[in-house]
């Protein structure tokens, strides 16, 4: 079996007391299993919770969902790189569509994320995607690319930062929406940035796929080899469903 990443972004909901109720209950349904990582991404406030929470378990990590691009300072509100790494932080989301559709985050800012993030040494998940008119005028390759494009280069150089992100594929129109990709449709981009990363050198990057992913459709996109595991907001904040989900999805 391949190995695959099943990561719960938890968006902003749980905070620290309901994370440490969520994990003893994941804890106590979910026992290690061969090739699986699961990786949470509580909101910044319940990180500590969750990252001492997971104990030294090698195949669980949380990680912050987003972060600001200057290590300290005067910005209020925000939460860097490495503040979330003193928090046990491993990972960053960046990119994601909410940050990009909500909080009107650029292709520019979230290169420079990234680039903070790498330089904190935590692990980026980049996330990228088109919007439903963007897909419907054909132009989803052409909007994928441009997002690794403009992300990656800020990185310290396009190359090293490529070799060292897992990237997830979350069509906008799917994420919440109850609509979902078909696994035939995901593949097809999965494939698209699959040849993309290797034509910079990256032939061991992970590409999960997220968009409304569940109990009842996950075996089945996980069937596709395109995809090395999944990206889960709403699924994932039952711990008992999302145990099961982990356990269940694939062979
Ligand atoms: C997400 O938050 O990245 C996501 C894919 O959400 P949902 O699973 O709820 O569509």
């Amino acid at each position: 079996m391949r190995p695959l990443v099943f990561a719960a972004n938890w968006k902003m909901n749980l905070g620290p007391a309901e994370a440490r109720d969520y994990l003893a209950t994941f804890l106590k349904a979910y026992s290690p299993q061969p090739n699986r990582q699961v990786w949470f991404f509580p909101p910044a406030v319940s990180l500590e919770a969750v990252a001492t929470g997971l104990g030294n378990r090698a195949d669980l990590l949380a990680g912050v969902q987003d972060v600001y691009w200057e290590p300290k300072g005067a910005f209020t509100g925000a939460t860097s790189a490495p503040l979330a790494a003193q928090a046990g932080a491993k990972a960053a989301l960046i990119g994601h569509s909410e940050r990009r559709h909500v909080f009107g985050e650029t292709d520019e800012q979230t290169g420079r994320k990234l680039a903070a993030v790498l330089e904190a040494k935590l692990h980026p998940v980049l996330c990228v995607g088109e919007t439903l008119e963007q897909r419907d005028a054909g132009r989803t390759l052409e909007v994928v690319t441009r997002q690794l494009e403009t992300a990656l280069s800020g990185g310290g150089g396009a190359r090293a930062a490529t070799a060292r992100v897992t990237i997830a594929y979350e069509p906008v129109w799917a994420i919440g929406t109850g609509r979902n990709a078909t696994p035939h449709d995901a593949a097809t981009v999965h494939a698209a940035i699959r040849a993309w990363l290797e034509q910079h050198e990256a032939t061991e990057t992970r590409i999960l796929y997220g968009g409304s992913v569940n109990l009842k459709n996950a075996a089945d996109l996980l069937a596709e080899p395109e995809l090395d595991g999944v990206l889960v907001g709403g699924a994932s904040l039952d711990p008992t469903g999302w145990g099961e989900l982990v356990r269940t999805a694939a062979v």
